[in-house]
């Protein structure tokens, strides 16, 4: 069984604990055993990694994952590229996650139907690098939704399935489960940066979305959702949801349902796209001084009271903030964590927790990912610097000097300088 040992590192555990130093022996995928008394862990047999102080933290989680999405202006952006070439954006997007440290990726949904699917088994298979994947279906929408850009006179390919009743959207979910995703999402309100219905807008029958739920639970699966509006968070709750994004516009009423049900769903903000259309979106036609732009700042605003809120509360909250379009590169999602910071006025400690412990339990691996404990599976990143002083180290690749996916060195910087020292001292 493959052994590696971190000597000398600085562990921040994912349990909101404080950092303390400690050796971590890795045996096969999961973590062995944590000493704190440096140099106790026998080193036989074992890789051995000399952390020098870094911080040794678990794998990132993204819980707002669009694998499949990559540069995207306008939705139909994503419905313009051929399923050949859409297959290999996806497949490069999955290793520009990981080697941003993001070991897990819950997708929020995909932009064909069995993109997220392919990947994820090919990853699972050892053949690609990439994240350990929960798959996501196209989003289901009805006609004049969010993912729906088709014209009375023309047919035109989005990112969205659409679905009209319960009978039809019985049938997608279903169909989305035979290709097998491991997760439903559904657009139950409209979206500010769509081009027909607002956010404001609450599009999807309670029939509908209770169908659609009823249905992903017939095949074991989760299902999310995009719920904009006050109203299309109630639908979501009353109907039984697992992950409800965004949110913003929840008044006390929604509020008070989700910490109803704070033990059953997950929410996230995916604040990271209304950031980079607020500040990165110029070149791609997105004004600050617009409609939209205001728009735009008043959904930061709304965000920042709602999570406030909601944190207090206990909900549990998920980082992940529609990375995959041109103001929000893929790449960059680690950024949603100082976003959380800065923005919504959580510790360093708590961002980071909703993109580790937090993001392992969406994974359905409570207990055993998403945190540096022993018996857990070993997703760990060792990071140059302190990520609790600045986030913002964890957004640079040049930062994380080694990154483990299940107990496998992903990269191993150490080794590189070690190669180098051997070959300069010949
Ligand atoms: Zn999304």
């Amino acid at each position: 069984m493959d052994r590696t040992l971190f000597r000398g590192a600085k562990i921040w555990d994912g349990s909101g604990a404080a950092a303390y130093p400690a050796d971590v022996l890795v045996e096969g995928s999961r973590i062995k055993t944590i000493a704190r008394t440096p140099g106790a862990l026998a080193a036989e047999g074992a890789t051995v990694i000399e952390a020098r102080g870094r911080t040794l933290m678990p794998g990132l989680v993204e819980g707002h994952a669009h694998i499949s999405f990559g540069g995207a202006v306008n939705d139909s952006d994503l419905g313009n590229i051929p399923p050949e070439e859409h297959l290999l954006l996806t497949m490069r997007n999955a290793k520009t996650l990981l080697d941003h440290g993001f070991t897990s990726a819950y997708s929020a949904a995909t932009s064909k139907l069995r993109l997220d699917v392919v990947i994820r088994n090919e990853v699972n298979a050892g053949r690609l690098p990439g994240p350990r994947i929960r798959a996501a279906s196209p989003e289901i929408t009805v006609t004049g939704g969010l993912g729906d850009e088709r014209k009375n006179h023309m047919y035109y390919e989005s990112f969205g399935m659409i679905a009209d009743g319960p009978e039809e959207i019985a049938r997608a979910v279903r169909l989305c489960c035979r290709e097998g995703v491991d997760n439903i999402k559904i657009n139950i309100s409209g979206d500010d940066l769509g081009p027909l219905t607002h956010g404001g807008l609450t599009v999807m029958r309670e029939a509908e979305v209770q169908m659609a739920v009823d249905v992903a639970r017939d095949f074991g699966k989760k299902i999310n959702c995009h719920a904009r509006s006050a109203e299309s968070v109630k639908r979501a709750v009353r109907c039984g949801v697992d992950v409800i994004y965004h949110c913003e516009s929840a008044d006390e009423e929604a509020i008070d349902m989700l910490e109803s049900v704070k033990d059953r769903i997950f929410v996230g903000p995916a604040i990271g796209i209304i950031y980079g259309t607020l500040y990165q979106g110029e070149p791609f036609g997105f004004y600050r001084d617009s409609d939209l732009g205001r728009n735009m700042q008043r959904v930061i605003e709304t965000t920042a009271s709602v999570y406030k809120e909601l944190r207090r509360r206990g909900v549990r909250i998920l980082i992940g903030g529609d990375y995959g379009f041109a103001q929000s590169p893929q790449g960059e999602n680690a950024r949603d964590l100082k976003h959380f910071v800065d923005l919504l006025d959580f510790s360093p400690t708590e961002a980071l927790q909703c993109g580790t412990k937090i993001g392992g339990e969406v994974m359905g691996l409570a207990n055993e990912l998403g945190q540096v404990k022993e018996g857990y599976i070993a997703d760990l990143l060792l990071v140059d610097g302190d990520p609790l002083q600045d986030l913002d180290i964890l957004v640079h690749e040049r930062n994380l000097h080694v990154i483990m996916k299940d107990g496998a060195l992903y990269k191993d910087h150490s080794a590189i300088g070690t190669a180098q020292r051997a070959a300069a001292a010949e």
